[in-house]
């Protein structure tokens, strides 16, 4: 999906909010969680708390998940970061939400 700049900049929690596909949860090496994937408001990319590692080709995401199954391991707090001037001088439509990332089904 195109990023949607018609979407105005709100400070804004977004419960119970159904992602779209594409999001992907995983651990850094220290040992925090990190969720990325498209913002469910504005499309554009969204994270949080941190950029996940590149995924480049050194091994440093071999702990990254799939949502897929399974109970839910981690919870992550996303934030919308499209970059977009969507209001007030945004960077972003200002949504955040929670991702529950799941342990992979083997
Ligand atoms: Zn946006
Ligand atoms: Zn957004």
């Amino acid at each position: 999906m195109p990023h949607d700049a018609q979407v105005i900049f709100k400070p804004e929690l977004l419960v119970d909010v159904e992602l779209p596909p594409g999001w992907r949860c995983g651990r850094h090496p220290e040992g925090t969680w990190w969720a990325s994937g498209p913002c469910p408001k504005c499309e554009g990319d969204a994270y949080g708390p941190t950029l996940p590692p590149d995924t480049g080709g050194d091994g440093a995401v071999h702990a990254e998940r799939e949502i897929v199954a399974a109970k839910p391991v981690a919870e992550v707090r996303a934030d919308c970061r499209c970059n977009f001037v969507q209001g007030d001088g945004s960077t972003s439509c200002g949504r955040y939400w929670v991702v529950q990332c799941y342990e992979a089904k083997d």
